[in-house]
């Protein structure tokens, strides 16, 4: 119990809700009340603590939780493209996945596409508790549709727009005796980005309402020059955001930095300046003890998304290493399981598969670890934890309550390690986002989920039939899909 007077002979205060269970804070204590409650009133926290002294001083017009439930912050997805969710499936074990699948897809959603593919997306992640998400358009045409959908469920989201200004070629291993890499940087285009990167930090942190945040997304260092480089990280330090940037992600694109400049990505991000505080590197699969270090030093932080490293089969993210370095470091669903209980439960098996095993070491990357990864560390990663990423008195009502009520969570000795291990997104029974009940018995509130299934199967369609003739897989290998 923190803020209100808790005089006993005064009435309880009337507040929105109340909310009991087992109360997984993510402050900077770590207190777990085991019988604890939180009260909400309008879009704030007012009091986190043992449930008999909440209770003695809030009562709420509406109870949720109950006393095996686990009440925990909104969760925290720190790398997501919302343009993708209808094609996921398209792009298993199809490689090179993003320029073959996800871009060409993006491409031909349209206005109408992409509305329906961000709600799916959203209802996704409302469902396993996820409060925030952050999502990276790659299509200029997407930017308001993204924005304006996530006012309409309810969804935090950290907005990153940006558009390329360069274009680049790898001369490839069957090129190199006389093909060079080159790149060409267009300074009409960057002159165009920067003046629409300024409008839109200007425009989104009004209409945003505080719900929906404007950031850059520098895409990569193969697609950006290095000037357009310099002037977001200007604009992000004018606008108080960052910029986010996917970087040492695969081998053509180290391939592709060491022939140009003879340096690493993340190397020549700092040779130029801009890392710093304010830059969120995305994935880092492949990076260098060298550039660990040269992120720690700057404050640079780190979205890390499992999955993805399965999906383009490159490297394992040396997150272990990060985190001892001190790299803040979120989790991103990115797209591929947008159920972010799994991916903390996937980050936390992989870690341990490529950093615990080969030195036995069972607290190099414990299920703790997972947990602030997709709360206050993920809220770190985006700068916004001044307002959340934990359950603290003054923070936004961001809130989920996971189902306790069932034999996969219970009896439990070790609330966080539960979670983690056990949990799925559909034990998630009620989420807020800043006061707001958005998910209410497992159903979101704020989507006809109904209608918006059948939209998705007839997106979905019109897309896979431009996709398919670019796969090198068929759909169907032993397991033979038949309609009917
Ligand atoms: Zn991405």
């Amino acid at each position: 119990m923190t803020d209100a007077d808790t005089g006993a002979d005064r009435r309880p205060q009337a507040v929105d809700f109340v909310i009991t269970g087992t109360v997984v804070t993510a402050d900077a204590d770590r207190r777990v009340y085991t019988d604890g409650a939180v009260a909400v009133r309008d879009s704030g926290i007012v009091a986190v603590g043992p449930r008999a002294e909440v209770e003695r001083a809030f009562e709420g017009d509406r109870r949720l939780g109950g006393h095996r439930d686990l009440v925990i912050p909104g969760l925290i997805d720190t790398h997501n493209h919302m343009a993708q969710a209808l094609v996921r499936s398209l792009a298993l074990e199809d490689l090179p996945n993003i320029t073959r699948v996800y871009i060409p897809a993006e491409d031909v959603l349209g206005d109408d596409g992409i509305r329906t593919s961000a709600r799916v997306t959203m209802a996704n992640l409302l469902r396993a508790g996820v409060t925030t998400t952050t999502d990276t358009t790659c299509t200029a045409e997407h930017e308001e549709a993204v924005g304006e959908t996530a006012l309409e469920t309810g969804i935090r989201c950290a907005l990153a727009v940006g558009d390329r200004d360069r274009t680049s070629r790898l001369a490839s291993n069957y090129e190199q005796i006389d093909g060079r890499s080159e790149y060409q940087d267009d300074p009409a285009i960057t002159a165009g980005n920067i003046a629409h990167l300024e409008d839109f930090l200007t425009r989104w942190s009004e209409r945003g309402r505080g719900l929906v945040r404007p950031y850059i997304h520098a895409a990569s260092v193969p697609s950006i020059s290095d000037e357009l480089f310099v002037a977001a990280q200007d604009l992000a330090e004018r606008h108080d955001t960052a910029v986010m940037t996917h970087i040492n992600r695969d081998r053509e694109e180290i391939e592709l930095c060491v022939s140009l400049f003879g340096r690493r990505p993340l190397e020549h991000l700092s040779r130029i300046g801009v890392l710093g505080p304010r830059f969120l590197a995305i994935h880092a699969m492949l990076t260098t003890a060298r550039e660990i270090r040269l992120m720690a030093e700057a404050g640079a932080k780190l979205a890390h998304a499992p999955v993805v490293c399965t999906d383009i089969v490159s490297a394992v993210t040396d997150v272990v290493g990060m985190r001892a370095a001190g790299v803040t470091v979120g989790l991103g669903c990115d797209t591929v399981i947008n159920d972010i209980l799994a991916v903390m439960r996937i980050a936390f098996f992989m870690q341990a598969q490529a950093a615990g095993i080969p030195l036995y070491d069972p607290i190099g990357f414990t299920t703790e670890d997972a947990f602030e990864m997709a709360t206050i560390d993920g809220a770190k990663a985006l700068i916004w934890d001044q307002e959340i990423g934990s359950l603290e008195v003054g923070k936004a009502a961001d809130i989920a309550v996971i189902d306790g009520e069932n034999p996969r969570l219970s009896p439990r000795h070790n609330p966080v390690g539960s979670i983690v291990r056990y949990a799925v997104g559909t034990d998630v029974r009620s989420v807020l986002v800043d006061g707001r009940l958005v998910v209410d018995d497992g159903r979101v509130l704020t989507i006809d989920e109904d209608s918006l299934l059948e939209e998705a199967d007839e997106v979905a369609a019109r897309v896979r039939n431009d996709l398919v003739p670019r796969r090198y897989w068929p759909l169907n290998q032993r397991f033979r899909i038949i309609d009917g």
